[in-house]
């Protein structure tokens, strides 16, 4: 059964799928968020598996609301913002052939990195060294391009829950797989991919072990308008003890925040006035932790207003740039004023680290955040659900030029060897990081600003970094 990817066919299929006659196909993805519809668009493309009959099922309304972004996109920028690294941008548009909304993506030169408890800094310079983007281009744009392929081979379908998994034979760990569909559709595949987010029921169902914890911290984003376009385009992160506040930018004036903070602290900007919000980051980038602190206090007690807290930042402000030894160097070392804050683009995110024991199992295989999920202090979560569905499809490739069975363990582990010890290197040195930069503990900080400071003037290391945020080192 198969269907084209536009909204009469598709309400058709779905009052035609009463019958619970198992459909066959050869690959069923769960989910449909940047890495499910990556890994669709790129078996679609593939010479060697584009002939496979491939299932997407997503819970959400992929069809209306998000394939409408492309053809009718909101004026404000969304709140789910992430950095993509170029080899990541590279592998969508050169090898699955998609075209992003470029007017909605912003590329940046750099990144400027501080640490708020002694102002060290380490400064990476390259240009493109990666993209801003809604995660909401990233879907659409696939799904465009999806709809023009005008596959028959491909079966979407959105608005449906997973409802179970089995196998067809349960005496045979090697037989199809059996998913019931909230539709009341039931597929039986030769394999299933899990590209279902961190609660990956494909990843429960297949008893493959995820370990990590949560970070007790929360993610706080918000969509930034600035005083006027910066002249240098670059990133912004600054390391307070309460964990890393980044400023990024996007198109024109715009910029999007990701303030990584304790749970009190995230309903605390969650629940102020937005201006306060605004006058809240510029103070994040400057002052110090004693200053914000004293503004948290006042800010949960209610007993300061709007106008006494811009003025009290104006004034410590001023006193901290009087101490810069010549004023230029404000434009150089503090990102460019937020002036105004959206207050219904608020949301916060959870943040933990998990990685599962393996990626693959008979006739199963994980991808994106269902097999991995980080800390976006590195900004390296979707990049590195791009990287897996590159690894997969290429040792797909392979397996089926050699004629194997696709589900089989023999065709999938060398996918999980090439991705698992990629993405653990990477899962260890972002958690390390942010239990680094936890501690306000003297002798620690005086070590990692010594550190940064050496890593300044360590341009073999800064390369590095450099490749690692562009994506090269994957
Ligand atoms: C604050 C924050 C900032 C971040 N910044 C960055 C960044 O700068 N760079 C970066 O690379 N990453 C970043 N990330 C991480 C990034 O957002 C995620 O890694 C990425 O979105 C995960 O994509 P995914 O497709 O693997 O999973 P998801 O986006 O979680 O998609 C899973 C899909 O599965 C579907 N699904 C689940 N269960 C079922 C079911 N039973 N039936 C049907 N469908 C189901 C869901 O509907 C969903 O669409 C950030 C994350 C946070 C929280």
């Amino acid at each position: 059964m198969s269907f084209k990817l536009l909204r009469p066919s598709w309400t058709l299929v779905r009052s035609l799928a009463s019958s619970a006659t198992p459909k066959k196909t050869d690959i069923f993805i769960v989910g449909g968020g940047p890495a499910g519809l990556t890994l669709a668009a790129a078996i679609r493309t593939s010479p060697y598996l584009s002939g496979l009959n491939t299932t997407l099922v997503d819970a959400g309304d992929l069809k209306g609301k998000t394939a409408q972004f492309f053809h009718n996109p909101p004026e404000d920028f969304s709140n789910r913002v992430i950095s993509l690294t170029s080899q990541s941008k590279k592998f969508l548009e050169q090898r699955v052939g998609v075209q992003l909304m470029s007017d909605r993506l912003q590329a940046f030169d750099g990144l400027y990195v501080s640490d708020g408890c002694t102002d060290a800094q380490l400064e990476l310079e390259k240009d493109s060294m990666g993209f801003m983007i809604e995660i909401f281009n990233i879907q659409s744009s696939l799904l465009h391009r999806l709809s023009g392929l005008q596959s028959p081979t491909l079966n979407l379908i959105d608005q449906t829950k997973v409802l179970s998994i089995e196998y067809k034979n349960p005496e045979d760990p090697q037989s199809w797989l059996k998913v019931s569909l909230s539709n009341g559709e039931v597929f039986e595949t030769r394999l299933l991919v899990g590209c279902d987010g961190f609660n990956s029921p494909v990843r429960k169902f297949s008893n493959i072990e995820s370990r990590g914890w949560f970070y007790n911290r929360f993610g706080v984003v918000a969509n930034m308008k600035l005083d006027f376009p910066p002249f240098k385009v670059r990133g912004w992160q600054r390391f307070l003890p309460t964990g890393p506040i980044a400023h990024l930018p996007m198109p024109g004036d715009r910029a999007t925040l990701v303030w990584s903070t304790t749970e009190p602290l995230s309903r605390l900007l969650l629940s102020i006035e937005p201006q306060q919000l605004a006058l809240l980051v510029n103070a994040a980038f400057v002052l110090d932790d004693v200053d914000m602190q004293y503004y948290y206090k006042q800010l949960e007690q209610g007993s300061i207003t709007t106008q006494e807290l811009q003025e009290d930042i104006a004034h410590r402000t001023e006193v901290k740039y009087g101490k810069l030894e010549d004023e230029t160097l404000i434009d150089e070392i503090y990102p460019p004023i937020v002036s105004e804050i959206d207050g219904s683009s608020r949301a916060r995110f959870p943040l933990k680290l998990s990685h599962a024991d393996s990626y693959v199992a008979e006739r199963i295989a994980l991808v994106g955040d269902a097999a991995h999920t980080t800390h976006p202090l590195a900004g390296q979560g979707l990049n590195m659900g791009q990287g897996d569905v590159e690894s997969l499809v290429k040792v797909l490739e392979v397996a089926s030029q050699r004629g194997l069975d696709l589900g089989s363990l023999l065709a999938l582990e060398p996918y999980w060897a090439e991705r698992y010890p990629y993405n653990n290197m990477l899962l260890g040195v972002v958690d390390k990081l942010h239990k680094l930069y936890s501690l306000d503990f003297g002798p620690i900080v005086a070590a990692r600003s010594m550190g940064l400071k050496l890593l300044q003037k360590l341009e073999p290391v800064k390369h590095f970094m450099i490749s690692s945020v562009s994506g090269k080192a994957r």
